[in-house]
C-alpha cells in the first residue's frame, strides 16, 4: 500500500493531467485583484475576476492545490455541509432557500467549466442514503428540497437495496443532476483555464502581511511586494497568523480518502451505481473509479494524522457495509485539511472595502466555492450584492486548541451516534421481520387446527379464540415493532 501526502495524489496517476511548477514572485507587481491561496476557492475567484476583465494574481505559499483542493473526492452537489433544519432555524425558510439555490448555481457553474475541460470524467448522479428508516419523512424532505429548487427524486428502500446490496441503507434522495468528477484533473484544468484567462499564479510565495487600508492595498511576500485594489483571502486553515481574526474562526479538520485495489467481479455483487453515494448521517461517502475500484472517504480527525493508520479502519468499514467485498484492500490513502466553521456555513463576505473572504468550505467545498467565486466577482464588477445573504454567518471563534479537542469529541460522538442509530434501525427492521414471520406461522397453525379442534360449545366459545398475531397483541409503542 502506498501513502500519499503531496498534491499529486490521484487515485490513478495514469489518468491525471501533468503537473507543472509555477514561479515564485520575485518582483514587485501591481494588479487589480490579488488572491491569497491557490486552492479551488482562490482559483475559482481568480478565474471569475479575470473573465470580468481584471488583472489578477494568485499567491500560493506552497503549490497550487497541495491541500484539500487536490485531495477531495470530486462529488459536486447543491447544499451546504451542515443540517438543512439548522439553516432554516437560523435564517428562516425563504432565506435558507435562497442560499441553497445559490449553491445550485455553484454546481451548475462547475458543470459548465467541466464542459470546457478534457479529462475530468464527469459522471452524473449522487445518491444520499439514509442509514435509518426515515419512512414518511422522506416525502417531507423531498418537498422541501424541491421548494429550494433542487432536482431530486425519492428512492424507496427496495430500490436502494437493489442498487446498493446491503441492509445498511433505507430510503434515499437521488440527485440526478448532481455529479462527480476527477478531483485532481479538475483542479489542474482549472489552473489552465485561469492562466488562459490571464491569471498569474505564483507558487512558494506566502503572503506575510497585508495592509488593507486605502484604495490601493499592500501585500508583502518574502521577496516582493504587490499592490491591488481588491484582495481575496482564500487561504483556508493555513492562513494562520496572516489574519488571525479569520483563522481563529476555523476548526481544522483532516479528512481522509482511500482508493482500493481492483475488486474485479465482486464489486458488481455489491454496487450497481456509477454515481457518488453519500450517507446522510455523514458516515459514508464513496463511488466506483477505474471500473472496479472504490474511492472511499475515511474518518475525520482534528489533528494531522498519518493516513496509513486509517487504512485498515477503512477496509473494515467497507467490509461492514458490503460483507461481499471481504477481500478489499486499500491501495492508497491520503488526507487534506478542511476548515469548518462553528455555524457550518462558508465564510463569504467583505471585511472592509475591497477586502474579501472566501473560506470555511468544509467537506462540501466544490459547489460552494464556485458559488463564492460568482458572488465575489459579481460584487466586484457588477454591483451584485447577493453575498450579503451570508451576513448572518459571522466570524465566530472556533475555540482554539480546546475547540479542536471538543471538535474531535463531537465528530466521534456524532459519527458514533449515526452508526448506532443505523445499527438500531437495522435491528428494528430485523426484529420486525422476525415478528411478521412468527405471526405468519401462528396464523398458519391456527388455520390448520380450527376445523377439527374448535367445534364451539356455548361455554367454550367464550374462552377459545384463534391466536392473535403477535404484533396485534403488543401495545403501541413496543420498540421492537415500532
Ligand atoms: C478527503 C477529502 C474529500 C473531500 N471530498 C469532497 C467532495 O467530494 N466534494 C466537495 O465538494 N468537497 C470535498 N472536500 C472538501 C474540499 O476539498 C474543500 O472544501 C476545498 O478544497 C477547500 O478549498 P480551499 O481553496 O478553500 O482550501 P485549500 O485547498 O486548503 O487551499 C487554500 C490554499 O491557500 C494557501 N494559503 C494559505 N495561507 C496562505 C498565505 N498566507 N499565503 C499564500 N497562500 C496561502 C494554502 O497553501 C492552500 O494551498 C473534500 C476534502 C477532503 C480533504
Amino acid at each position: 500500500m502506498s501513502v500519499t501526502t503531496t498534491a499529486l495524489a490521484p487515485w490513478s496517476t495514469s489518468s491525471s493531467a501533468p503537473a507543472e511548477a509555477r514561479p515564485q514572485l520575485t518582483f514587485d507587481l501591481d494588479v487589480e485583484v490579488c488572491v491569497v491561496g491557490g486552492g479551488i476557492a482562490g482559483l475559482l475567484v481568480a478565474l471569475e475576476a479575470a473573465r470580468h476583465g481584471a488583472s489578477v494574481a494568485v499567491l500560493e505559499s506552497h503549490q497550487v492545490a497541495w491541500n484539500a483542493s487536490g485531495h477531495h473526492l470530486g462529488t459536486v452537489r447543491p447544499g451546504f455541509g451542515g443540517d438543512i433544519a439548522d439553516l432554516i432555524a437560523r435564517v428562516g425558510r425563504d432565506h435558507a432557500g435562497r442560499l441553497w439555490q445559490l449553491t445550485r448555481g455553484g454546481a451548475d457553474h462547475i458543470r459548465a467549466m467541466a464542459a470546457e475541460m478534457s479529462d475530468v470524467a464527469l459522471t452524473d448522479g449522487v445518491l444520499d442514503v439514509a442509514n435509518t428508516d426515515i419512512g414518511d419523512r422522506l416525502a417531507g424532505r423531498l418537498q422541501l428540497l424541491e421548494r429550494f429548487g433542487a432536482d431530486v427524486e425519492g428512492w424507496p428502500v427496495e430500490r436502494v437495496r437493489e442498487t446498493l446490496k446491503t441492509p445498511r441503507y433505507f430510503q434515499a434522495v437521488h440527485y440526478p443532476g448532481a455529479f462527480h468528477l476527477h478531483a485532481l484533473n479538475f483542479t489542474r484544468e482549472l489552473v489552465s483555464l485561469a492562466e488562459q484567462a490571464g491569471v498569474r499564479i505564483f507558487e512558494q510565495t506566502p503572503v506575510i502581511s497585508i495592509d488593507a487600508a486605502g484604495l490601493r492595498k499592500r501585500i508583502v511576500t518574502p521577496l516582493a511586494r504587490m499592490r491591488a485594489s481588491s484582495i481575496v483571502l482564500a487561504g483556508n486553515v493555513h492562513l494562520g497568523s496572516l489574519f488571525q481574526r479569520l483563522s481563529r474562526t476555523l476548526l481544522p479538520v483532516w479528512r481522509y480518502a482511500a482508493v482500493t485495489e481492483p475488486l474485479g467481479d465482486s464489486l458488481a455483487s455489491a454496487i450497481d451505481y456509477r454515481g457518488a453515494v453519500v450517507g446522510s448521517a455523514g458516515v459514508d461517502h464513496y463511488r466506483i473509479v477505474d471500473g472496479d475500484r472504490l474511492l472511499w472517504a475515511g474518518p475525520v480527525t482534528t489533528w494531522n494524522g498519518n493516513p496509513r493508520r486509517f487504512a485498515s479502519r477503512v477496509e473494515r468499514h467497507i467490509r461492514s457495509v458490503f460483507p461481499q467485498l471481504s477481500g478489499v484492500k486499500v491501495a492508497d490513502i491520503w488526507s487534506g485539511a478542511t476548515g469548518e466553521t462553528v455555524h457550518g456555513m462558508p465564510q463569504i463576505g467583505q471585511l472592509r472595502h475591497g477586502f474579501w473572504v472566501a473560506s470555511g468550505f468544509g467537506g462540501q467545498g466544490l459547489a460552494t466555492s464556485a458559488m463564492a467565486a460568482q458572488l465575489i466577482a459579481g460584487a466586484m464588477f457588477s454591483s451584485d450584492d447577493r453575498w450579503r445573504l451570508f451576513s448572518p454567518f459571522e466570524l465566530v471563534w472556533a475555540g482554539g486548541p480546546a475547540g479542536r479537542v471538543a471538535g474531535q469529541l463531537v465528530y466521534s460522538w456524532w459519527r458514533g451516534q449515526a452508526e448506532l442509530a443505523g445499527a438500531f434501525a437495522r435491528y428494528r427492521e430485523r426484529a420486525g421481520k422476525r415478528e411478521r414471520q412468527r405471526d405468519a406461522r401462528l396464523a398458519a397453525a391456527s388455520r390448520a387446527v380450527r376445523p377439527t379442534a374448535l367445534r364451539p360449545t356455548a361455554s367454550a366459545s367464550q374462552d377459545v379464540r384463534p391466536p392473535q398475531p403477535a404484533a396485534a397483541q403488543r401495545a403501541d409503542g413496543n420498540l421492537a415493532g415500532s
